[in-house]
């Protein structure tokens, strides 16, 4: 048997494309945004995506690609650094979008309580001003990439012991690489594939249905795609729901881009 020698973004890129020219095929791309199609920046304000990456997205779009971002950012940020006007965007976590006007509804007393979480955690930030406390629609993230090593770890077991001290029902922390968040349960990516009625139509394995992320909040969308699609795991290997894996945001990139090549290779030949 021949060893396929190319590089994982291409070979991806091939198996994603042969699964596309099934009739039934699912065709879609469902992107995070920080860490997948942008590089994680100091501060979020600093995130950019590349030109040739917003290239590849219209390509695809072009070719029948359904396309959308999935991002914990509130709506109208990811949709500003995405760039990419009538691209579908949904925000916190799924709880909003794909346009502007729909904002999935979380309970009041869970609203309550996540203005708790946001007044301890303010309060708590004060003697860590790098750290960036944001109020979502239905999390309050609290987010630590600008903290030294040292300082994150204590910054961290502050939090998780001035959180025990609150009522968290209805409520789950998620530990991410940069941010810890406390979110509704509702508000999970894995929503997003309702909404978009790609599930739960799907039974059979189709490796068009395609989802990169890089971070804890991910997973659910890999875990809800399992079997019927392809979780990919931007970033360095840990144990993950998905099934295949790129290095980082440079990778995604090329992946996107061998992706709209093969599609246009393809449509060259009719
Ligand atoms: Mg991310």
């Amino acid at each position: 048997m021949r060893t396929d020698r190319r590089e994982p973004a291409i070979r991806l890129a091939g198996r994603a494309h042969s699964a596309a020219e099934r009739p039934d095929a699912a065709r879609t791309l469902l992107l995070d945004l920080d860490g997948t199609l942008a590089p994680i920046a100091v501060h979020p304000a600093l995130a950019r995506i590349a030109e040739p990456h917003r290239r590849a997205i219209r390509a695809l779009r072009s070719a029948g690609w359904r396309v959308a971002v999935v991002s914990g950012r509130p709506r109208h940020e990811a949709v500003a650094l995405v760039g990419i006007p009538d691209l579908p965007v949904f925000g916190s976590h799924g709880l909003e979008g794909p346009s502007e006007r729909d904002l999935a509804q979380v309970d009041p007393p869970v609203l309550r309580r996540l203005g708790d979480v946001e007044r301890l955690a303010r309060q708590l930030s004060r003697e860590f001003p790098a750290v960036l406390i944001e109020r979502k629609a239905g999390s309050v993230a609290c987010g630590d990439r600008a903290l030294a090593p040292a300082a994150r770890t204590r910054w961290r077991q502050r939090l998780a012991s001035s959180l025990a001290t609150l009522d968290l029902a209805g409520l789950e922390v998620l530990r991410g690489r940069c941010v810890v968040e406390v979110r509704s349960p509702r508000a999970t990516k894995a929503r997003v594939l309702a909404t978009l009625g790609v599930l739960p139509l799907r039974t059979k394995p189709d490796e068009s249905l395609v989802a990169l992320g890089d971070d804890r909040t991910d997973e659910d969308l890999f875990l809800a795609i399992a079997g019927v699609g392809l979780g990919v795991l931007v970033g360095p290997p840990r144990r993950t729901h998905a099934r295949a894996r790129l290095a980082s945001p440079a990778a995604v990139g090329r992946f996107l881009e061998a992706l709209a090549d093969f599609c246009s290779t393809q449509e060259e030949a009719r």
